[in-house]
């Protein structure tokens, strides 16, 4: 590690890199940096840098905030959207505790611990997500919700003015060493995807972070705010952050089986089961926001009942066509406001319970369950996923495993936050109920 602490110094110098960035996430995902001269890299990448927890969301008390960043030297990226001379460079950090020991509310070590555990039986979970967001007009400074483009599902030019902005946050993200696989409009005006090749997870949330942020600032750098908000307008689709993944063992796919129905490996079916038993729980960080429950309902792409199909885009959990090393299964539910690193922590452990205590999934929807009545869906045994992030909070206390692997740092911080957050919405007068009631009574 000395190497790699020098060979970092020499990168940095030849970069012409002025400042670092040490990057890490608070409890609901929010990205959160300190620069420091490039002159301190040394003592950072050694010693780690000091901040104070107590002023982070979710993180510590006054009585216990000391802690320190520690940069993961894989992290190493240029922003490309700063000057090149004087040039700024980031770094992900790890969060310790002034003894060095990992911070048990740094949600990068709560990933990391899951897929440690995972490791003992010889899985490496790998995740690619696909981020959906809209593009919306600034006026005076702030975000609205005016569209920016009126184009439809892949719609180009001159309908999608989006292309250059798009355009841009795909060279960025290449430069920070992303490969963009696919780039396109979505359905909803003013709406986009933009797909990276998958990774372990660990590396696919650092992505996730790192992707919001520079896809907000480069669309900020031609006037426009990109929001991931989950729904931000009634009545047309809301953005997902769907999750493909698969586990890997000895370098092969380990959800592939030439000779299985459907070529899907018993691993593939127990984790698929293991997902819809825990479904209720992962909900809750896997959509985080009171408006996070206004995309999971029916008529928009976005799932709202917790089953299983080979190709049913109502359903939560689809498998895509491709087999061979690609074979993965696509989570459907995730929006791009969660924290990815505890998205993904709760996957790999509902995933790995099935695996290890082989749970059958449920028989294969066919029908569009959107189209079902719900005596239909009873009769099939499909239950419906939490509606509201109350209900999600108590899905999440209700599941020992979830909460085991979340810790109890962390699913102390949620219960604070879902409270204070629900308590919020639900005393709020809406501007709907003005609209139905004022003039009414
Ligand atoms: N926007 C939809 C969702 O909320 C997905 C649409 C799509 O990718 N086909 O999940
Ligand atoms: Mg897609
Ligand atoms: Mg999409
Ligand atoms: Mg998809």
């Amino acid at each position: 590690s000395l190497d790699i602490t020098s060979a970092l110094l020499e990168r940095i110098e030849q970069d012409n890199v002025r400042f670092l960035r040490l990057q890490f996430t608070d409890l609901l995902g929010m990205p959160k940096n300190v620069a420091i001269p490039a002159k301190q890299a040394e003592k950072a990448l050694t010693d780690g840098i000091g901040l104070d927890g107590s002023s982070i969301e979710g993180f510590a008390r006054i009585e216990e905030s000391d802690m320190v960043l520690k940069p993961d030297t894989s992290t190493y990226a240029i922003l490309p959207w700063r000057p090149h001379e004087n040039a700024v460079a980031r770094f992900v950090c790890d969060v310790c505790k002034p003894n060095g020991k990992p911070f048990e509310g740094d949600p990068r070590y709560v990933l990391r611990k899951v897929m440690e555990d995972a490791a003992k039986d010889g899985y490496v979970f790998n995740t690619g997500p696909e981020l959906e967001f809209f593009l919306f007009r600034m006026v005076d400074g702030r975000p609205t919700t005016q569209f920016q483009d009126g184009g439809g599902y892949f719609d180009l030019a001159p309908t999608d003015l989006a292309e250059d902005v798009r355009r841009e946050i795909v060279l960025a993200l290449t430069e920070m060493g992303f490969e963009i696989e696919a780039s396109h409009h979505e359905v909803a005006e003013s709406q986009h995807e933009i797909d990276f090749k998958y990774s372990d997870a660990l590396t696919t949330a650092d992505r996730v972070v790192t992707f919001k942020f520079a896809t907000k600032t480069m669309a900020l750098m031609r006037g426009l705010h990109a929001s991931f908000m989950a729904k931000p307008i009634y009545g047309i689709n809301g953005s997902g952050m769907h999750v493909n993944c698969s586990l890997a063992k000895d370098g092969k796919n380990a959800f592939y089986d030439a000779d299985a129905p459907l070529q899907l490996s018993e691993t593939c079916m127990h984790f698929i089961g293991g997902l819809l038993k825990h479904a209720p729980a992962i909900t809750r960080v896997a959509n985080p926001t009171v408006n996070s429950y206004k995309r999971l309902v029916p008529g928009y792409e976005a799932p709202c009942y917790i089953c299983w199909s080979a190709s049913n885009r109502s359903a939560q959990v689809r498998v895509p066509a491709p087999r061979g090393n690609s074979t993965r299964v696509e989570f459907r539910s995730p929006d791009p406001t969660c924290n990815p690193y505890l998205t993904f922590a709760a996957m790999l452990t509902a995933g790995m319970d099935g695996v290890r205590n082989r749970i059958e999934p449920p028989t294969d929807v066919h029908k569009n369950i959107f189209h079902m009545t719900a005596a239909e869906r009873n009769q099939d045994g499909i239950p419906t996923l939490p509606g509201s992030l109350y209900d999600a909070h108590q899905a999440l206390l209700a599941d020992d495993l979830i909460c085991k692997a979340l810790g109890p740092h962390v699913v102390d911080a949620l219960t604070t936050v879902a409270n204070a957050e629900w308590d919020a919405f639900r005393t709020a007068v809406h501007p709907w109920e003005l609209d139905r009631y004022l003039a009414m009574y």
